[in-house]
């Protein structure tokens, strides 16, 4: 993911569609995108000012939703770009390549949300990942509390 240098945003400047491009290196159009994506504009300004401090907060907000941890047992479903996970039965744990003193392991399974394949890339350096993933892979519904119980 492209990091945006946010810092070089001055907070009471304002800025045009070109110049906040050329202070954050990036296309015109991505600017465009982000005013239709909710980033504000100075009310009554044409062509479109957009106030540094404004800026700021949307590009902060916007990378923290981008930062979306997964739990050990979700995916990042490509579809519903958001953690989702799989439909019980369909997970599959392929061991994948070894890479130094850990294996690699290729989970597939399929969004409960929108049936679309995914799949997610781990290693036995997280082993709770792993665990937890194993408990999808059979069409048992009981949970991993449930188990212990
Ligand atoms: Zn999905």
């Amino acid at each position: 993911m492209h990091k945006h240098p946010i810092h070089l945003i001055k907070k009471d400047k304002t800025y045009t569609y070109k110049e906040l491009a050329a202070t954050l290196k990036v296309e015109k159009g991505t600017v465009q995108r982000w005013h239709k994506l909710g980033l504000p504009a100075l009310p009554g300004t044409f062509p479109l000012l957009f106030k540094g401090e404004e800026v700021k907060t949307y590009l902060l907000q916007k990378r923290k939703k981008q930062k979306q941890p997964l739990q050990a047992d979700e995916f990042l479903c490509m579809h519903c770009h958001a953690p989702k996970r799989s439909v019980r039965g369909c997970v599959q744990i392929v061991p994948g390549r070894q890479m130094g003193k850990f294996q690699q392991y290729r989970i597939t399974g399929k969004c409960e949300t929108c049936g679309t394949k995914i799949s997610r890339l781990v290693t036995n350096k997280t082993p709770e990942v792993l665990e937890a993933m194993k408990q999808y892979q059979s069409g048992n519904k009981k949970t991993i509390q449930e188990n212990i119980i």
